[in-house]
């Protein structure tokens, strides 16, 4: 059997309604041979305005498959999509947001019946030109002029946008008066203040027109959400590297070097097991770009710097002699909560770190962590308040006075999210701890150290653990403060 691992993407059977493109299917582990395929058959496309839409889709949905529609697209304003458990039971097999988002995920795509709801859909709506391969969409030249730009589609996550700027250097290397514009999802605009990158706009309609209106020498498309894909075949480009939609939107890959990317996604054998390359490998493979071992980079604006110093300097007065600080990354991204250590844990590491005269300890989250400061400062007042060596560092900050924070620790503990590419990004060293995810996808680029449980059900990439026992639990306080020794004063271990 042919398996998702060793696939080509013209094995695929892309017309299957369990090819997603970008996770493994759960039916069967490679489309040649498969007895488990599905056809969608023929597309049918329910567009609905209002806020309270399901009772109609639901009806509609039952009347456009009595008439033979394999596969439903619904488009509904983005607060009325309902959990993906749910859209079965709606009758709908996709739901695209009423947005520009929806409006390119959809485009290119054959409908042979399609209903609109109401009359209330936004005047600037791009759906409803959307149907039968209408091409009339968005206003833009037939064949603008190719001058010596690059668009980059990279939307999400935030991590990975970040590692995906390991492109930047070979591609200025060779090129260096092309123009780079990269486009992605607002809260990643940040990630992107870089004087290789010409001009970084978030994803809206007003970006598209302007990014549709112009030709490019490449499209690097490293999403494969269906708008993503959707738009890196839109775009008028002279070359087109990584994933491209099939004719319903999902993702296959433009270059053949692309490939082990997409099959990564595909295989939980082959990404869990086999795969011994780093995620930044991996994308300047798909790229077809040499990859050259080196970190990814982060600016931190001088401006800003500027803001945020005066409260590391106040931590940093009350630091004599040889104290070193400790960024303790307290949370992680909501898709994957199996990657954050227990706040149990993160007590026990409070209460460690305030015996030792040597570490102070900086807190580092979000609004999410909120309570989770709230419960370790109190864990630090009950210790000993007079002695503050736990500081803080508070849970509403930008995304700019984060990135400040982070650079004025000594080393950065965190689970495999945005905090720990920060730090990669900023020179700064890190102790990372691996349960759920692969640990192989994570460079360190030498500057620290990777903590990985070696469960028998790890990776697993579970939004919830099922098991008993949770792989993170049984990371100890002591494990984390003893890899952070190392890393800080190798001499000592050595
Ligand atoms: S492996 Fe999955 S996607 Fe491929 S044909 Fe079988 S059921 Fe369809
Ligand atoms: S214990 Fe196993 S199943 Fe649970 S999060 Fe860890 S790796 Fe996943």
């Amino acid at each position: 059997m042919t398996t998702f691992a060793e696939i080509n993407p013209d094995q695929i059977r892309t017309d299957c309604r369990f090819y997603t493109g970008y996770k493994p299917c759960h039916k069967h582990d490679g489309c040649p041979d498969c007895s488990k395929f599905e056809s969608r058959g023929s597309q049918s496309l329910l567009v609905a305005g209002g806020e309270t839409p399901l009772p109609w889709l639901r009806e509609e949905a039952a009347t456009q498959r009595g008439e033979g529609a394999g596969w439903i697209v619904a488009i509904v304003p983005q607060q009325a999509i309902p959990p993906r458990p749910q859209w079965a039971d709606i009758g709908i097999d996709e739901f695209q947001p009423l947005d520009s988002g929806g409006a390119m995920a959809i485009l290119g795509r054959v409908f042979t019946s399609h209903r609109i709801q109401d009359s209330t859909l936004p005047d600037d709506l791009l759906v409803q030109h959307c149907i039968d391969r209408c091409r009339g969409v968005i206003p833009r030249p037939e064949n603008p002029a190719i001058a010596g730009r690059v668009l980059i589609i990279k939307l999400g996550a935030m991590g990975d946008v970040l590692r995906t700027k390991v492109i930047l250097p070979e591609i200025k290397r060779h090129h260096p008066e092309w123009k780079i514009t990269w486009l992605t999802e607002p809260p990643s605009l940040p990630l992107l203040d870089d004087d290789r990158i010409d001009e970084a706009l978030a994803w809206s309609s007003e970006s598209l027109q302007h990014v549709l209106a112009r030709g490019y020498e490449r499209v690097y498309c490293l999403d494969k959400d269906a708008h993503a894909v959707s738009l890196s075949r839109e775009v008028h480009a002279r070359e087109r590297y990584g994933f491209k939609p099939t004719a319903h939107n999902t993702a296959v890959t433009w270059n053949r070097e692309a490939n082990y990317a997409l099959r990564l996604g595909l295989s939980d054998e082959l990404k869990f097991h086999e795969n011994t390359k780093s995620a930044p490998e991996v994308i300047a493979e798909a790229c077809a770009l040499p990859y050259d071992g080196k970190p990814y980079r982060l600016r931190v604006a001088p401006l800003v710097r500027g803001r945020v110093a005066p409260r590391l300097q106040a931590i940093r007065r009350g630091m004599d002699g040889d104290r070193r600080l400790i960024g303790l990354n307290t949370g992680c991204g909501p898709v994957f909560a199996t990657k954050a250590w227990p706040l149990d844990r993160m007590k026990e590491f409070v209460r460690l770190v305030m015996k030792r005269r040597d570490r102070d300890l900086l807190l580092l989250g979000g609004p999410r962590e909120r309570h989770i400061h709230q419960e370790l400062m109190k864990v630090a007042g009950e210790q000993d308040a007079s002695q503050p060596t736990i500081h803080d560092g508070g849970t509403d900050n930008t995304l700019q006075d984060f990135f400040v924070l982070v650079e004025g620790c000594d080393v950065v503990a965190s689970a495999d999210s945005l905090a720990m590419h920060v730090a990669v990004a900023l020179g700064v060293p890190v102790v990372s701890w691996f349960g759920s995810t692969c640990h192989q996808e994570i460079d360190l680029y030498g500057n620290g150290e990777k903590l990985v449980t070696d469960f028998p059900c790890s990776p697993c990439y579970l939004k919830e653990c099922p098991k008993e026992v949770f792989c993170l639990s049984e990371l100890t306080a002591r494990d984390v403060l003893d890899s952070i020794d190392r890393v800080l004063d190798p001499g000592l271990f050595s």
